[in-house]
């Protein structure tokens, strides 16, 4: 028995990285065992902050449901499709925009960090489809009365604006057309970057997911550690270190050991580098042999997301033929 009906998304913006990984699709992976499914690949949502170069979106459309599928989603048990291969997206965002206050999208905590953000890197983001975004997003939940939407505790501001939005409406049209969902929040584990800041593509600290074992040993080598270790017998300090922060979420039978060692000096950091990777690589292999062999079906690929966009389809047709009505457009 399904626990509800999920709705997820994320932006195709550029490659994948283990943070990404760990932060949602894992957790997508579990979720679809229990609940009904919407997976999407928000690409309408990447160009309200990358409107100005859209040359390597299909690109990243094919990358990410490459990533999607070697990771484990099922394309049989949940509707994996891409946001604008289903127009409806577009036309209720338009039709809730109409009812949405001005003043609830301007204090989302998200927009002004991001307008100062992106703005100074040079780029306009004082557009209408940017500050739209959340209300774009609440049309992607709404369209296919999703009840249950996964969250991470920095999202709960989008997710209660869609709630108001769903009430709004709800009210307005005197109808309880749309039910009012809930947070599934996941237990996600928090990676950061090799640098030790958040892992983000913007800082140029990743770890590509589907990394090949020579990238994944590359990208450990440049993680910092306890900086006052010169020799390797020198007592370290795996607190402030980065492969140590990997090793307790990637190598949890041997951490305990490596944090005694560190801190006695009996482990050099080019060695506990080494076992991290090789334990990565191992954790990793299915995925990447799987992203290996689903990068030469292209064709394969396609189908999938026509056919879930065709799923997509179906429910999203009937459900705004209700909306409408609703609404006295018809
Ligand atoms: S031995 Fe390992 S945990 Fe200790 S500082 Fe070096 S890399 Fe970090």
């Amino acid at each position: 028995m399904s626990k509800g009906r999920i709705f997820s998304g994320m932006q195709p913006s550029g490659r994948f990285h283990l943070g990404n990984y760990m932060g949602a699709l894992e957790n997508w992976i579990k979720l679809q065992n229990d609940y009904e499914c919407f997976f999407s690949i928000v690409d309408l949502h990447a160009l309200t902050s990358s409107y100005d170069d859209t040359s390597k979106l299909q690109d990243n459309i094919m990358e990410m449901a490459i990533d999607w599928l070697s990771a484990g989603l099922d394309p049989e048990k949940n509707v994996i499709f891409v946001q604008s291969h289903v127009k409806e997206h577009a036309e209720l965002a338009l039709l809730l925009g109409m009812s949405t206050p001005l003043s609830w999208l301007e204090r989302v905590p998200t927009y002004k960090d991001k307008i100062a953000n992106l703005g100074s890197q040079g780029k306009d983001m004082y557009t209408y489809g940017f500050l739209g975004y959340p209300v774009l997003m609440a049309a992607d939940i709404m369209l296919y009365k999703a009840t249950c939407v996964p969250v991470g505790e920095d999202q709960t501001a989008h997710l209660e604006l869609t709630r108001e939005i769903v009430r709004r409406f709800n009210y307005l049209y005197k109808k309880d057309v749309f039910p009012e969902p809930e947070a599934v929040y996941s237990k996600a584990k928090v990676l950061p970057g090799i640098d030790g800041r958040k892992m983000s593509k913007s800082y140029g600290n990743t770890i590509p997911f589907g990394a090949s074992p020579e990238e994944m040993m590359e990208r450990i080598r440049m993680m910092t550690t306890d900086p006052a270790r010169i020799k390797k017998d020198d007592p370290g300090n795996p607190d402030i270190c980065i492969v140590y922060a990997f090793q307790k979420v990637f190598n949890t039978e041997e951490v305990v050991d490596i944090e005694a060692k560190c801190r006695a000096g009996e482990i050099g950091c080019v060695q506990c580098k080494k076992i991290l990777a090789e334990k990565m690589n191992y954790m990793l292999a299915d995925i990447h042999t799987k992203r290996e062999e689903l990068k030469q079906k292209p064709g394969y690929i396609k189908e999938v997301l026509e056919f879930g966009a065709q799923r997509a389809q179906v429910e999203a047709s009937k459900n705004m033929v209700e909306i409408k009505e609703a609404m006295n457009v018809l």
